[in-house]
């Protein structure tokens, strides 16, 4: 855990970042209707630390994590990793931070190649990206089992013939191949049993420790985040409405929807349990198609006033590093 007192280097400051897609089958294509998958959202990710992004499904955690890397071209804004813009970067430097730059996803079956060994899928990144011989690659990919708690007897094996937590291993595996500087975990433990789900957790804080990794670790898990996170941003329809450490977040939430979200959840510490009073998220979220002009969780909202349908609340500092947006606070 980081001791957040001592100024850290950032390691990617993300600005002003949206992501709008066109609505499809418009009337004669002349709406100017959009999605806004992800509306203004900023952030800085500090050099060791676990940031996480929770949310309920839909409200943009995964085009903000597949914009940083330009998976997803984003509409506008711009990311800032060591003093460049990534939006901005030509391919050769684009290469460059890919390689510093990797993701984990939920199910990493789909992006193994199922004809593939191990050896051949952990062997990939090598053979594209160094002049390492296949003896050498050969020891590197051994190194990647060990790293990740792997058998070396697996290496020829093919996907299909490993748990949902050993496929993880091994895209865990795969995203390290590199020496990476932060890893994009989206909704890593999301398919897993409980009881596997710590497993890898755990093995993605050793692996922290050991390779001082940065991670953004996206999840609409709250019991998960808690687990993991040194801060934490909560997003609902495009737009970070809290952000904070993971103390202020869970023993000290400001937003009527991060309370609403940690009162949802089973929480293990009974203090937290007394602090929260059970609040229920009542209706649906939104569509961003038509998102509200004022407060984005006015309609659910159980403190709403008439007035927060007027205008959108920005974020404001509520303790140091503390800063959410609600008209109320
Ligand atoms: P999350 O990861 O938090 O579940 P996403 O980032 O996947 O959310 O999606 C955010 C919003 O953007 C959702 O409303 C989703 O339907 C919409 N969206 C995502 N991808 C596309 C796309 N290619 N075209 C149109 N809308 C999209
Ligand atoms: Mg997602």
């Amino acid at each position: 855990m980081l001791a957040l007192h001592v100024k850290e280097e950032i390691l990617i400051d993300v600005k002003n970042l949206t992501k709008y897609y066109p609505m499809k089958g418009t009337f004669f294509g002349k709406s100017k209707d959009v999605i806004k998958a992800v509306d203004g959202v900023s952030f800085q990710v500090r050099k060791g630390e676990t940031f996480s992004i929770v949310g309920e499904s839909g409200c943009g955690k995964s085009t903000t994590g597949m914009s940083l890397l330009r998976l997803i071209e984003p509409t506008s804004g711009e990311v800032v990793f060591k003093n460049k813009n990534v939006l901005e970067m030509k391919r050769n430097e684009m290469l460059d931070y890919r390689q510093n730059i990797q993701v984990i996803f939920q199910d990493p079956y789909s992006s193994l190649n199922p004809r593939h060994t191990i050896k051949k899928i952990l062997s990939e990144p090598f053979a594209i990206n160094t002049k390492l011989s296949n003896a050498q690659i050969e020891d590197e990919v051994i190194n990647l089992l060990r790293l990740v708690g792997m058998d070396v007897h697996h290496l020829y094996r093919y996907p299909h013939e490993f748990s949902g937590g050993q496929r993880q291993r091994i895209g865990i595996a795969r995203a390290l191949a590199l020496n990476p500087q932060l890893i994009i975990c989206d909704e890593p433990v999301s398919a897993l049993d409980v009881s596997i789900q710590s497993q890898i957790l755990n093995l993605l804080k050793s692996l922290q420790k050991k390779l001082r990794l940065t991670y953004i670790f996206i999840s609409h898990d709250l019991s998960v985040v808690e687990h993991i996170s040194d801060r934490v941003a909560v997003m609902y329809l495009g737009k970070i409405v809290e952000i904070g450490t993971r103390e202020q977040i869970f023993n000290h939430p400001q937003h009527p929807y991060t309370k609403a979200l940690l009162s949802s959840v089973p929480v293990a510490d009974p203090k937290l349990k007394k602090l929260t009073q059970r609040v229920h998220l009542e209706g649906d979220v939104p569509s961003p198609k038509n998102p509200p002009k004022g407060c984005p969780f006015y309609s659910r909202c159980p403190i709403r006033l008439d007035s927060c349908n007027q205008t959108a609340p920005v974020l404001k500092e509520v303790s140091h590093e503390h800063q959410a947006s609600c008209h109320l606070i």
